[in-house]
């Protein structure tokens, strides 16, 4: 009874220690994506600064932002807002 006992123990703590290792595998998977999610932004706003400055924008007025957007007018070539602020801040 006492040696069931302590295999039940022992077994619980491996699992215990299974479930930590695994929490810590997931976090540090967790830490890699944040990482790439993080470069992926960053590449988009060097594209859409590059984007910003190449393309010969025609603006047309999106009449479906609020009145109170502070821009409200998009290009309809690139997809960007005229506003530079945007993208260069
Ligand atoms: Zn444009």
């Amino acid at each position: 009874m006492e040696q069931a006992s302590l295999q039940s123990a022992n077994a619980s703590v491996q699992s215990v220690d299974a479930f930590l290792q695994n929490i810590k595998k997931e976090e540090k998977e967790i830490q890699t994506l944040q990482q790439h999610i993080a470069e992926k932004k960053k590449c988009i706003r060097n594209y859409k600064q590059t984007l910003w400055t190449i393309c010969n924008h025609e603006w047309v007025r999106d009449y479906f932002v609020s009145f109170d957007d502070s821009c409200k007018y998009y290009c309809k070539k690139c997809d960007l807002w005229r506003d530079k602020f945007y993208y260069f801040n």
